[in-house]
């Protein structure tokens, strides 16, 4: 086990293999597997990309072999940034074969975040594009190598200048060699917390748990060799990756298309090319998706399954998905740290349109808890926790954050508040976590604060999750200010020259004399929310 995580424990370990959750399997070794049985058939599609199966772990093998000759050894951190696709899951199972751990990083973060994911996870390696989306990406891992110790290999997607010292991913390739078979149980990779802490927490998950995480998902929604997934949403999201996603397609023999984006007239034009049967989807872009659906000429009749999660979905753009794109729609309530519920193909209507459905295994365990702690009567809203097979125990070196993250006996505080129904489904009714979700962002509001400090015009800083419209909630920072008062505009850019990925810069900005406390002496978030809410409505 990498030191630093928090293996589960005994007992509850002991009955996930005994239940045949756990099977002892590695992520590496069931590609392999998926490989021989399903040898020519289609594997993953981007542009004129197609690869087979056999291909893919062909590519996997040889790229294994070649980073491990750049010098990449079993157990090593690689903070992984690329955007949708193939190399991005060749590069992933690659590092599974080699026993390197991938720690998934969005493509929107800039150095603050990065510098933060390579310094927790010691990462020898950083694998990016050269550049993305308008942004100089090699400049920053140059930057970045120079600065951390940690920091030995860059692999880049794209042009490399001659003499910098970077790797080109192409350049990544070698015979393949034996490379031992990592550990089942040992952390496979690191995904991200969308938390409340000043900057992103490591979720370590394990061979043998996401193996059973996204075989669950595939199994709960029936999924066969006939299915294509539509990777419309960034392909490291967890939602994307593994609910069931990428893997679980993967996993059936199915066809996973990578979209460059979510935008519905590429994603249409997809979805009629390759026979896309299901996708999974934010509220904010399946509310696009509805709009152009409209007009569109592309035919959407392959596609049966739309997944709606990440955000809260309102109970209106609920039931105007189905007719309106022609599906069935799918709630999904998730999370990176492991719990998903879904709705079900058989569920009634009802259920569908207005609760998050059940989670999807029989060793999930969910308790809804009352402020003092205590577990609430059926039907009351409280703290959503949770404890299974395929949920964290604990962040990685994350030792002060997890005596509170986690109950004595092993269970998540969510965050989340929630409600049981008589038949067991679960309904997320809001959060007590300062997170504000924009889109389907999730942005911590002590961390956008933490950076507004730093400007010499700020005296204080309170941010919070205003309701929109389109993206569900847009980021509002209240500001004291200390002297002449600061502009969104000079705050933004402030925020963006100290590294900070663009979707967590305040929308809005609201300067005030002082803020509203609580009784604790801590601001009072809710006031200030109910301040500007008074003020819309006049
Ligand atoms: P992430 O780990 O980034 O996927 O974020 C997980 C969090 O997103 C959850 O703890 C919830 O706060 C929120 N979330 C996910 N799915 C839903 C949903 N269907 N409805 C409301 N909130 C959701």
């Amino acid at each position: 086990m990498l030191e630093g995580c928090t293996p589960p424990g005994g007992e509850l370990a002991a009955a996930y293999r005994a239940n045949g959750y756990w099977r002892g399997e590695n992520l590496s070794a069931l590609l392999r597997s998926w490989s021989r049985q399903y040898d020519g058939k289609t594997a993953l599609v981007h542009g004129t990309t197609r690869l087979t199966y056999r291909a893919l772990d062909a590519w996997v093998d040889r790229l294994a072999a070649g980073f491990r000759a750049h010098g990449v050894a079993p157990g090593d951190r690689v903070v992984v940034q690329l955007p949708n696709a193939p190399e991005f899951p060749a590069v992933c199972f690659a590092l599974f074969r080699l026993g390197a751990v991938p720690v998934f990083s969005l493509t929107s973060h800039r150095a603050s975040e990065i510098r933060h994911l390579l310094e927790v996870s010691g990462a020898a390696a950083y694998v990016l594009p050269a550049r993305y989306r308008g942004f100089d990406h090699l400049g920053l891992g140059l930057a970045l190598r120079e600065e951390l110790d940690c920091l030995r290999h860059l692999f880049v997607l794209g042009e490399v200048p001659e003499g910098c010292g970077a790797v080109p991913l192409d350049a990544v390739d070698a015979e393949p060699v034996e490379l031992p078979e990592p550990d089942p149980s040992d952390v496979a990779f690191f995904l991200l917390s969308g938390g409340t802490t000043a900057l992103p927490k490591l979720i370590p998950r394990t061979h043998d748990d996401y193996a059973y995480q996204t075989r669950t998902a595939a199994a709960v929604n029936g999924l066969t060799s006939q299915d294509v997934y539509l990777a419309a949403l960034p392909v490291e999201f967890n939602f994307t990756w593994g609910c069931p996603g990428v893997i679980g397609t993967l996993g059936c023999g199915g066809t996973v298309v990578i979209a460059d984006g979510p935008t519905a007239d590429d994603c249409f034009k997809l979805i009629e090319e390759e026979g896309v049967t299901f996708t999974s989807l934010v509220p904010t872009v399946a509310q696009l998706w509805l709009e152009t659906a409209e007009w569109s000429s592309y035919g959407l009749q392959t596609l049966r399954t739309v997944q709606i999660g990440g955000a809260p979905l309102s109970p209106e753009l609920a039931a105007r998905i189905g007719p309106g794109l022609g599906v069935r729609l799918q709630q999904v309530f998730g999370m990176a740290e492991g719990l998903l519920s879904f709705t079900r193909a058989d569920d009634p209507e009802e259920a569908v349109l207005t609760t998050q459905g059940r989670p999807i295994s029989p060793g999930d365990e969910v308790r809804i808890v009352g402020e003092d702690g205590t577990e609430l009567p059926l039907g009351a809203t409280g703290e959503l926790h949770t404890r299974g097979p395929y949920t964290l125990r604990g962040y990685y070196r994350a030792e002060e954050h997890n005596r509170t993250a986690f109950t004595a006996d092993g269970y998540y505080r969510t965050g989340d508040l929630a409600r049981l129904t008589a038949e067991g489904r679960l309904v997320i009714e809001g959060r007590i976590k300062d997170v504000i979700v924009r889109g389907g962002d999730k942005i911590s509001a002590s961390e956008v604060e933490g950076h507004l400090l730093t400007h010499p015009a700020v005296s204080r800083a309170a941010v919070i999750g205003v309701p929109d419209e389109y993206l569900g909630e847009r980021i509002c920072a209240f500001v004291v200010a200390d002297g002449e008062p600061p502009g969104l505009p000079g705050l933004k850019q402030a925020l963006q020259e100290r590294g900070l990925a663009d979707y967590k810069l305040p929308d809005r900005l609201e300067l005030v004399e002082e803020f509203p406390l609580t009784g604790l002496g801590k601001v009072d978030k809710k006031a200030l929310a109910a301040g500007l809410a008074a003020a819309a409505a006049h």
